[in-house]
């Protein structure tokens, strides 16, 4: 097979949801239907669970099944299908944000009960960030949801794209019918099935009286309204819009019961982008150059606690990847090579020779690595588009083990490479101030700095709501806004200076008074 041939058949994606919505479940139908696993129940559920703030072997054990399930590969209708995990528990919300930098599409899944939730909403505004295109899956149909239309009314109003149903529920809950392709004019008949991949599908004109004899008069009603109802208001599907990242189809399933889900990855495959241009600081890169380029979106410490080394996730661009061939490390301005680096399946990882693009593989490395790094041929750049986020709790970090402040400073650089949690630092007696989305993360790092570097600290709360990056065109301006601010001014791990604003009324306070200062949300500016 060509490369060109190679990087045509590549889907990389994420299914992203809020907790319980069933993104766990429906990964494990794709790849039953890819035939990757043979069994329901061999996707391990990698989400940390709300009791495990306390229990940190728990931890480490949730921490061991989300690198096995990072990446999950399958081979389907002849293309080779990626899957990017992503955790679910909202203190980890950074890292699926990261993640959502490396794939080319995203699956969203909704529980059909609760509608859009709190993470759904915030998950969607990364993707409305970079225009991914976005599938919509809504579940649990077999139990007694919301209303069809007010789902898509809801969609459409809090995660502000528009939604195009590809098919129709004929009823939910326990007199759920089945689910009708607008497209296909076709129905598939629902039937609770929890381990087979087969469905029950039935080409059928809904105008005629068939529809009648195979769900009742009242049904064959409803689907008959309901699809005039949706041809009325809804524009017909159209792909370059949805690639655009402009409107979004849906589909109905359940996905514990496979019902619904061929038809979502049918679709999908026919529908959802090839790997995609990238920008880096120099210039756009195309999936088809001859040259190899790839980015680091994740790294993972190593489980076992004697070994340090860590493994970094890289997302090929362009080019062909090969192993033990010497790449460069753009900002590190060194050429480094691999020689293992491997590819991930359901529950295996292997060595891989090489890797195109769409694919990741995932690389031993021993603390070389920070999140963002770009790997080339020589061509100095670096990808852009992979920003921290304003992290939204701090704590000051304080040693507690005075011998091993040396372990605690190489700890807590190394954690925060790994996107554990951010780190600025206070010129100010060179205190060190970590800013984390979720709690859970400070008990992480805690634990981690203790086992895997032997240093003791303990954490301060700091009154910080929000840290804005700093920049501005005049820079006498800026330094002496910097200077007037003394202590709530930090710097972030590359000496960028950040606004520790006490809260919101604070910093927009200081927005106002000081507009010839830039503040950002993000740390990626120009
Ligand atoms: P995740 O947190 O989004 O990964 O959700 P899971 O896949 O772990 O699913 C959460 C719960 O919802 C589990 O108990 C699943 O068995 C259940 N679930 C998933 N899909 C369906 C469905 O189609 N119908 C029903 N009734 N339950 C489902």
């Amino acid at each position: 097979m060509s490369t060109l041939e190679e990087i045509s058949r590549r889907r990389t994606f994420a299914i992203i949801s809020h907790p319980d919505a069933g993104k766990t479940t429906l990964t494990e139908k794709l790849l039953l239907f890819g035939g990757a696993i043979q069994t329901a129940g061999a996707v391990k559920s990698n989400k940390i669970k709300k009791s495990a703030t306390s229990d940190f072997m728990e931890i480490e054990k949730q921490r061991g099944i989300s690198v096995a399930t990072s990446v999950m590969t399958f081979e389907y209708k002849n293309l080779k299908i990626n899957i990017l995990d992503t955790p679910g528990h909202k203190d980890f919300a950074e890292d699926t944000y990261r993640t959502l930098t490396a794939v080319d599409s995203v699956i969203l899944v909704i529980d059909c009960v609760k509608g859009v939730e709190e993470q759904t909403e915030r998950l969607m505004e990364v993707c409305r960030m970079r225009d991914t295109p976005v599938i919509i899956f809504i579940n649990k149909l077999d139990r007694e949801g919301q209303n069809p239309f007010d789902l898509l009314d809801e969609l459409e109003s809090k995660l502000n794209i528009r939604v195009r149903p590809l098919t129709w529920p004929v009823n939910m809950g326990s007199d759920f019918k089945g689910v009708y392709s607008l497209y296909d004019k076709t129905m598939n008949f629902f039937r609770v099935n929890k381990t087979k991949v087969e469905e029950d599908i039935l080409e059928i004109d809904i105008n005629t009286p068939v529809l009648e004899q195979k769900v009742g008069e009242r049904d064959a009603e409803q689907l008959r309204e309901d699809t005039e109802l949706i041809e009325g208001v809804y524009d017909p599907f159209d792909r370059q819009t949805y690639l655009e990242g402009k409107v979004a189809p849906v589909f109905f399933g359940s996905a514990v019961n496979n019902f619904g889900v061929k038809e979502l990855l049918d679709t999908f495959c026919t529908i959802s982008p090839e790997p995609i241009a990238r920008a880096t600081d120099k210039r756009v890169v195309y999936p088809d150059e001859p040259k190899f380029t790839g980015f680091v979106f994740k790294i993972h410490a190593n489980l076992d606690p004697r070994h340090r080394d860590r493994i970094a996730f890289l997302r090929i661009c362009s080019g062909v990847f090969e192993r033990g061939k010497f790449y460069h490390h753009t900002r590190l301005d060194k050429d480094v090579r691999f020689s293992s680096p491997f590819s991930f399946m359901a529950d295996s990882k292997s060595i891989v020779d090489e890797g195109f693009p769409g694919d990741v593989v995932g690389l031993y490395d021993t603390g070389s690595f920070k999140i963002g790094d770009t790997l080339t041929e020589g061509e100095e750049m670096r990808y852009v588009g992979i920003p921290s986020f304003s992290p939204e709790i701090f704590k000051e970090l304080i040693n507690t083990d005075p011998m091993k402040s040396k372990q605690l400073d190489k700890g807590i650089q190394q954690l925060t490479d790994e996107g554990v949690a951010q780190l600025f630092t206070m010129m100010s007696g060179n205190r060190k101030i970590v800013g984390t989305v979720g709690e859970l993360q400070f008990d992480v790092i805690q634990y981690r700095l203790e086992h895997e570097y032997g240093a003791k600290c303990r954490w301060t709360t700091m009154p910080v709501s929000k840290a804005c990056w700093l920049t501005s065109d005049d820079k006498k301006k800026l330094d002496e806004f910097i200077r007037l601010k003394g202590l709530a001014i930090a710097y972030d791990k590359d000496s960028n200076p950040v606004f520790l604003a006490e809260s919101d009324w604070i910093l927009r306070m200081n927005m106002q008074n000081n507009p010839e200062i830039k503040f950002h949300f993000t740390s990626e500016f120009k």
